[in-house]
């Protein structure tokens, strides 16, 4: 057994510390903190779950086998949390909804989704009805003509998630080291031996396993070719009828999401409906000054509230944060042993989509860990020969800011 240290302690390090030590490796988890990090892109009141992954079936396998555990993990946890919140469950499966501006065709997200879900047994439903659409008043279903509704879907509380496993982690006896800032690989001639930490301290290991997400190309400047940290707006609004946000009535949703990238969420306990953008974001440090929500992200939001939700445009934005991607090049995760550097291993490239497979991700770096054969480790190898642009989520708009793009489909749909 060895001694692996964890360098991050949001979804992928504390998932893979735990399943480390209950593997029988000695762990220690470092994070400078507060847990669950406030900058954390895993720090969130909520986090889409979906199987609908357009043509890519290892990613929706992923996800059915992540939703039937995080089913458990709402029993399982439920227990602990009571004494804590009475609305007890980190996973609610409200559905997803994706919808297009225009009649689905072969090759879309939503069309290929669709037939892929079917085929596999979900339960999905066709939203291409004024029937399908009374029940979700707060939409501009006009401007929706097409598209389907995940009903064996919904959202995790993520904050909640990360915190319900940290204190896991210490009840399992996992060395953790909170206030502990990762500074650089302790590197020797022929491996790496541990780290050094921002006030001088060395920790040795036999395996480094970095999970510092967005900080990633910061932290280990030799990944900048593979891996873009990108900023995405997030805003939090309070809708003056929130009757109508209600999850039966607003299940999470995708708004023509590879066009204009906007997605969001039911009310929550605190009456605020998430509203967010997947789309290339921007290139900034997570630590960066610029990590602000700007005014023409703002304008961009109220111009597409303004179309899609009318009775939000006016909502007050109680809240806005500029959440991190780690981006790669072909929009898939990152987990891998360096090949070049012994004793390293990189367990990151979210790029905006990983928090959902949560249940199954300790597993996954677990085997990459101990270099036991995983399937899903193919699509997620050390590949320096991707190229920037090769790809990205399939649900992901692909668009500098929606507006221009909203003009572009306005147009398709105009015929112009
Ligand atoms: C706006 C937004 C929306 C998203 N929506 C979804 C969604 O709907 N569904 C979904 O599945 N996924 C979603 N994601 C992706 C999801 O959030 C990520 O896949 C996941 O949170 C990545 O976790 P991580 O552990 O890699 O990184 P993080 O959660 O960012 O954790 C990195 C950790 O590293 C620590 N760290 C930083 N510097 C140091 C240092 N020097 N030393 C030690 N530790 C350090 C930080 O404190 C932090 O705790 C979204 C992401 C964003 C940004």
């Amino acid at each position: 057994m060895s001694r692996v240290i964890v360098v991050g302690a949001g979804i992928n390090g504390v998932t893979a510390a735990i399943e480390l030590k209950k593997r029988g490796h000695r762990v220690i988890l470092i994070d400078p903190g507060p847990l669950p990090h406030p900058l954390a892109a895993s720090t969130d009141i909520s986090k889409a779950v979906r199987a609908a992954y357009g043509p890519d079936e290892g990613y929706t396998d992923l996800a059915e086998r992540a939703v039937k555990l995080w089913r458990k993990w709402n029993e399982e946890f439920g227990i602990e949390l009571y004494h804590e919140v009475f609305d007890i469950e980190l996973y609610h499966q409200v559905g997803v909804m994706f919808v297009r501006q225009r009649k689905m065709k072969p090759g879309d997200f939503e069309y290929e989704s669709l037939k892929i879900l079917k085929q596999r047994g979900h339960n999905i439903e066709r939203m291409n009805s004024a029937q399908a659409w009374k029940r979700f008043p707060a939409w501009n279903a006009n401007l929706y003509p097409d598209g389907i509704l995940e009903l064996e879907a919904g959202y995790v509380e993520s904050t909640r998630v990360v915190a319900t496993l940290i204190e896991r982690a210490k009840s399992l006896g996992i060395e953790l080291r909170e206030a502990a800032r990762f500074s650089c690989l302790d590197e020797r001639d022929d491996r790496i031996a541990g780290v050094v930490l921002a006030d001088g301290e060395r920790i040795a290991g036999d395996l480094v396993l970095m999970a510092v997400g967005a900080w990633t190309p910061y932290l280990l400047p030799f990944t900048k070719k593979f891996f873009r940290a990108s900023g995405q707006p997030v805003f939090h609004l309070k809708p003056s009828q929130p009757e109508l946000f209600a999850p039966e009535r607003f299940p999470v949703f995708g708004a023509d999401i590879t066009t204009t990238g906007y997605y969001g969420f039911p009310i929550n306990r605190d009456g605020v409906v998430k509203i967010a953008n997947h789309s290339p974001g921007r290139e900034i440090s997570p630590d960066s000054s610029e990590r602000v929500v700007t005014a023409e992200e703002e304008r961009d939001l109220r111009e597409f509230l303004s179309s899609t939700f009318p009775v939000l445009a006016d909502a007050p934005i109680v809240h806005t944060r500029v959440c991190m991607y780690c981006d790669t090049h072909d929009g898939h995760l990152w987990i891998a042993r360096d090949p070049d550097r012994e004793g390293l291993l990189i367990a990151a490239g979210d790029s905006g989509h990983g928090f959902k497979f949560a249940p199954v991700l300790g597993e996954i770096i677990a085997s990459a860990v101990e270099e036991t054969p995983n399937p899903i480790l193919q699509k997620f190898r050390w590949r320096p020969d991707v190229r920037a642009g090769s790809g990205t989520d399939v649900a992901r708009s692909n668009a500098k800011t929606s507006n221009a793009q909203r003009q572009t489909s306005n147009d398709e749909i105009k015929g112009a």
